[in-house]
């Protein structure tokens, strides 16, 4: 319902003049101005890094801190391995699910012959990684869609005031940090008492057509059903009736 401003004639000098409620109001502003300056802190608020005696709830961050929630999701970081290289195989799925098309990634391929087992057998690695955290809704599908636990929101932290848009925009080297992060399931776990399977590896889509395909059609299924033929010189084509 639409608010109707009273034009109520009967409203005093002293309101219409707005005089004296201007003082009021730089009164209480003053009063909080000398109560913050030399009052003691507010010992209720929960802020982190606290600095100074103020009754102020302000948080003055980023030097000041409040203290987030356990399921709080954090700054992303790219998870590293034991060996200070991202976990990301460069799979795409992250940016694919992100619903704010904030992830930028470029896939480069490990060398064959490079002499690092690990980089070896997981073949691709991100040489572009980057996250626009100005663009992200939080939303944390990212890391629920990684199949290598590559990427957290782990870091407990907010994203840092910048000057510029581009300081919001994080690549690898602003990403990758924490604590690394090693599974049993890592292909480089792999432990050195591991057999070599007995069948030769073949990659699946090799292995179409290997062997006798036996198509099963309604005529074939049943012991001693064959497919009926036709009788020799019988078109197979359907005939249409004769014209009358
Ligand atoms: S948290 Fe959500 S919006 Fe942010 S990068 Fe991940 S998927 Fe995208
Ligand atoms: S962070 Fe995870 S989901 Fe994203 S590209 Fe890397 S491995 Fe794939």
């Amino acid at each position: 319902m639409a608010y109707k401003a009273t034009q109520d004639p009967r409203t005093d000098i002293r309101e219409r003049s707005y005089v004296p409620e201007l003082l009021r109001g730089l009164a209480i502003t003053t009063k909080h101005f000398f109560r913050n300056l030399f009052g003691t802190r507010d010992t209720n608020t929960e802020v982190v890094d606290r600095k100074g005696t103020s009754l102020v709830t302000t948080v003055s961050y980023p030097e000041e801190k409040p203290v987030y929630p356990p399921g709080y999701r954090g700054l992303h970081r790219l998870v590293p391995r034991e060996d200070g290289k991202p976990r990301c195989v460069a799979c795409y799925m992250c940016a694919t699910i992100c619903p704010a098309q904030c992830i930028y990634i470029e896939a480069g391929e490990y060398a064959p012959e490079s002499e690092e087992s690990q980089s070896r057998v997981i073949e691709k690695y991100p040489t572009q990684f980057v996250i626009d955290e100005l663009r992200c809704i939080v939303c944390g599908l990212c890391v629920e869609a990684c199949p290598k636990d590559a990427i957290r929101m782990d870091t407990y932290e907010h994203t840092k005031p910048e000057y510029n848009r581009q300081g919001f925009v994080f690549d690898i080297p602003k990403l990758l940090k924490g604590p690394p992060v090693s599974h049993p399931s890592d292909p480089w776990n792999k432990r050195e008492s591991s057999q070599e399977p007995h069948h030769a590896h073949k990659e699946a889509h090799t292995r179409i057509g290997e062997g006798l395909v036996q198509l099963k059609t309604p005529h074939s299924v049943g012991a001693g059903h064959e497919p009926p033929t036709l009788p020799s010189g019988e078109a197979s084509e359907p005939r249409l009736p004769a014209p009358k």
